[in-house]
Order: structure tokens, then sequence, then C-alpha cells
């Protein structure tokens, strides 16, 4: 069994090889953190987001979606509070001078402590064998009740100490922790510094008339300030709901991880409207329905988790992620946000215009509370890429690498295989592709034997392969191969658009939402 970080380089590796991630200008040596989407990233990526704005916008008859502009009035980030308080505490190692979020280092120490108990989970599981209970365990072994209690201590004083901008109590809790730099093993720090995320830019051509800028670090606003407008054009009526996809910055400190944590990336965001006091039902239920949502794909119930937020952001009175299991550990995914009037009220206070609903039933007018959920498609991307890469061991001893991708997300949904590359095989294939593609993105590959293709299909995931031989000459028929069980099965040509229908249509995988 490969190790973790092994399991991410070949993540990392696979992502490339395939067509599906490059680093940016890889020729001047790649810019960190930033990354571009090859041949196959971009089907998977636009797959992934149709999927999101299916389930938030068509099948959703109180939620809109929008397009906002990346660039905002400046104000924008003054009201949303993005300029004085959109930070990361920052501390640097003096002897190898890196840098590091202060949180994130604490964090970590955490989760090597979380390590050990899941360590006694599994030693105690082989000890028990079939009458093991997890729960049980967890609720009543000491040790690992005592791993717990210091683990939730830690975090619940970092969030105390964060939430009041204790910066010198967080770099005490380092010392006191004695959290060594990962790179020089040194317990030499610096204070914490608190470091705005957002990037600048100008707009105008001369130095005297441009205005300062900032790239926006979240689509949300552009919803709220469009917020009026949706509505009286839209006459939308509360609750309802404006989804958005779109690019985001901010200059992270602790850029690595891929496609995790980027400085360029794209969000899909919903705030929902509602009426104040009903933040805590309208909470519980998206939380619900993102998690289905995410279930739906089928990548394993297992892989996910709620984690409670202990320190609430500038604008929340309560909050949740999504995690996802990835190569690295549990980690966000999404954030479920219950955001109350914070954003609406201060537009209304910064730009002195109204932005209120009148509600008919009450028979008067209020500011919105909003109900937020918004997800990185890098890292959903990055999260079914991870999920669908797996090493088989096949039955003569051979090993498959294989990327089994939902069916509804692959890039191309079948490749069709002429046998041999003579006999009218090619021409007969051909034909078959030209039907297909009129519904379905599908691949024709006639180079190296069959064998050979089947594998290269199965490592950019594409769920079946339509292989034309002698047979289909005189009869008609081809075999369609599945990736995932590598099953080959004989049907007429009239009957593989709808095999591969059933299998790849969005509509039968968002049944389960
Ligand atoms: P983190 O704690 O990981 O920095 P966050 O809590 O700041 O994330 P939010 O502001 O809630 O993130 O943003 C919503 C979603 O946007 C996240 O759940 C994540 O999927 C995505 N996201 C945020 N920052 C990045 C980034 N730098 N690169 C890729 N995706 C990101």
């Amino acid at each position: 069994m490969a190790n973790k970080e092994d399991i991410f380089k070949r993540v990392i590796s696979h992502a490339k090889e395939y067509g599906y991630i490059f680093q940016s200008s890889e020729i001047y040596d790649g810019l960190s953190a930033v990354y571009d989407y090859g041949q196959n990233g971009v089907e998977l990526k636009n797959n992934i987001r149709e999927y999101w704005w299916r389930a938030m916008v068509q099948l959703n008859d109180n939620i809109v979606g929008i397009d906002a502009a990346i660039f905002m009035h400046p104000t924008t980030w003054k009201a949303s509070g993005h300029v004085d308080a959109f930070n990361d505490p920052l501390i640097d190692n003096k002897d190898s001078k890196k840098r590091y979020r202060a949180d994130v280092l604490v964090e970590d120490h955490v989760a090597k402590i979380e390590a050990k108990i899941d360590k006694e989970v599994t030693k105690a599981a082989k000890r028990f064998g079939d009458t093991f209970d997890k729960q049980q365990f967890l609720a009543t072994n000491t040790r690992v009740l005592g791993y717990r209690e210091k683990a939730d201590a830690i975090l619940k004083r970092l969030g105390k100490s964060l939430e009041k901008e204790d910066l010198a109590d967080v770099k005490a809790l380092i010392e006191e922790l004695e959290i060594a730099c990962p790179l020089s093993g040194s317990k030499n720090w610096t204070d914490v510094k608190q470091f705005n995320l957002m990037f600048g830019t100008k707009l105008g051509s001369t130095a005297e008339s441009a205005m300062d800028l900032y790239l926006r670090p979240e689509t949300a606003q552009g919803i709220f300030v469009n917020f009026l407008n949706v509505q009286k054009t839209g006459r939308m009526k509360i609750p309802f709901g404006i989804a958005q996809t779109g690019k985001a910055f901010r200059n992270e400190i602790v850029a690595r991880q891929f496609i995790f944590r980027m400085r360029e990336f794209e969000q899909m965001e919903m705030q929902y409207f509602i009426k104040p006091g009903t933040q805590k039902e309208w909470y519980e239920a998206w939380k619900e329905k993102r998690m289905k949502w995410h279930l739906s794909l089928g990548m394993g119930e297992e892989n996910y988790r709620f984690h409670d937020h202990e320190k609430l952001a500038h604008y929340a009175d309560a909050a949740a992620d999504i995690e996802f299991k990835f190569p690295f550990g549990f980690k966000e995914l999404e954030g479920i946000h219950s955001r109350t009037d914070f954003d609406l009220a201060n537009h209304e206070k910064y730009s002195s215009k109204k932005l209120q609903y009148f509600d008919p039933e009450e028979n008067k007018s209020y500011v919105p509370y909003v109900l937020e959920t918004s997800i990185g498609l890098d890292r959903m991307f990055l999260a079914v890429f991870s999920n669908a890469l797996q090493e088989e061991e096949l039955e003569n001893n051979t090993t498959r690498t294989v990327l089994k991708l939902p069916a509804v997300l692959a890039p191309n949904k079948a490749a069709v295989l002429p046998l041999v590359k003579k006999d009218g095989l090619p021409e007969i294939a051909q034909k078959i592709v030209d039907d297909l593609k009129w519904h379905f993105n599908v691949a024709y590959d006639e180079k190296d034997a069959v064998g050979r293709r089947y594998r290269r299909q199965d490592a950019v995931g594409t769920p079946f392969c339509i292989t034309v031989d002698h047979q289909t000459v005189e009869d008609d028929t081809v075999t369609i191969r599945h990736r995932d069980t590598m099953q080959q099965e004989r049907v007429a040509i009239s009957e593989v658009k709808g095999v591969i229908e059933k299998a790849v249509a969005m509509k039968e995988w968002l049944k389960g939402i």
C-alpha cells in the first residue's frame, strides 16, 4: 500500500500525463499555485459545473443564476469587511525563513493527535474482530478520550484567540505545543502578523485618475449587490436563491497541495435569501441538501463528514464545512454559512441605497437574512479525480491504472475502436462516432493493439469502449466494454446510444438528490 504522499504524487502526475491539469506557464517554470486545465480537464470541470448548476438552478424553481463581473466597485470590499478582516495570521520561521499560516500549524498539530486516535481504532478493530463497535470504543476508551480532549482544547483556544484577534496568544500556543518548523525543525518563530489576502490592481489609464481595485476574493458579493435587481426583475418572493459560478482570487500564504489551494480558482456559490429568524432551519436544510448532492455522485459516504466551525468568519452566525477525504486527509470541500443580514445591511450602509424586501405576508419591509452554500470547483475536481484514480490488481497478476470517474462527469463517454485498421472496420467505427457525437463526447482510437487502447481509455476515465470487429461487418453488432468491471457485451449498433445514455444521463444521477 503506497503512503499518502506517494498517492498524492501519483494523482498530480496522472493529471498531467492524461491532459487534465498543467502547471500554468510551465515553459517559464510555472507560477506558484496557478494551474491550467488541459483538454480532458476542461471537460471534467465543465461537467462538474453543469452538474452543480442543474441541481441548484434548473431543479429549484426559486433559484436563478447570474454572472457578475470580477471587477467590482472598491467600496464593495469595505462594506463586505474584506478590506479590514480578510486576513490570515502568518508566522515566519527565523531559521528556514519559511512563512506559515499560524492557524494551519496548530491545526496540523491537532491532525497528528487525531491520527493517533485513528491508530488506536485500527489496532482495536484488529484485536476485537467482528465484535468491534467503533462508536462505543471512541466513547469509552480512556486513551482515545484523552487525545480527543487534548485536540478539542487546542482547537477551542485557537478559535477563541483568533476571534479576539489575540495574535500573541496564537504564538504562545505554538510555543506551548512546541511546534517546530517542518523544514528546519527549529522553534525559532517571529510574532504572528495579519496578512490581507486580496490582490490589488488599478482601473484607468493615468496614474492620477486610476482607481484602486481588488480582484474579487469571493463571488458572493456580486450576488449581494445585485440582490434587488434580480428580486425586482424576476419578481422573486422570499425565500429565493441566486446562484453564480466564477473566478475568485486570493493571495494565499500557504499555496501548496496542487489545486486544493490556488491563487486563482473558481467558486460555485448560492445565496439563499430568507426571512430573519428562519436561518436555523434553512441552515440545517441546506446542509442536508448539499450533502445529498455530493452523495449522488457515488464517491462513498465514508469519504464525507461535516465539520462545525469553532471560529466563525466575520459575517457568520453559524458555519459548517463538508469535508472530503483527500489523499492528504479530511479537508474542507464546501462551506455552508449562515451569513445573517451582515452583507446586505452593510451594503445598505455604504451605498445609502435601500436593500430591503417588502414581505406581503408580514406587510412590512426588512433586510433579508442569507444562507450561503459555497464550493470550490477546483477542489471538487480534485475530490473527484483523486477518488477516481485507482491501481487495480488483475487476476493474471498484472495491474491496471483506472480512473473511475462518475460516468456523468467523464470527459469522453465512449471511445470507438476498430479492431484492426483494415477490412472496412475503421469506416464503420467512424460512422458510429459521427452518429454518437451529436449526443456525447466520443473519441476514436485505432492505434496499437486493442488491449493497449483499453488500458489507455481506462487511464483517462472513459466509461465505455465500443469495439468494431469482423462480426460487425456481418451482423451490425459491436462489443461494449465497461470500464469499471471490464465486462464486455455484444449489442446491435442501433442500441449503443441507449446503453451509454442510460449510464451517463444527468437526469439519472440527479434523481439521487
Ligand atoms: P480554507 O479554510 O481552505 O482557506 P475558506 O474557509 O477560506 O477555505 P471559503 O471562503 O469558505 O473558504 O470559500 C468557499 C470554498 O471555496 C471553499 O470551501 C473551497 O472549496 C473554495 N476555496 C477557497 N479558497 C480556495 C483556494 N485558495 N483554492 C481553491 N479553492 C478554494
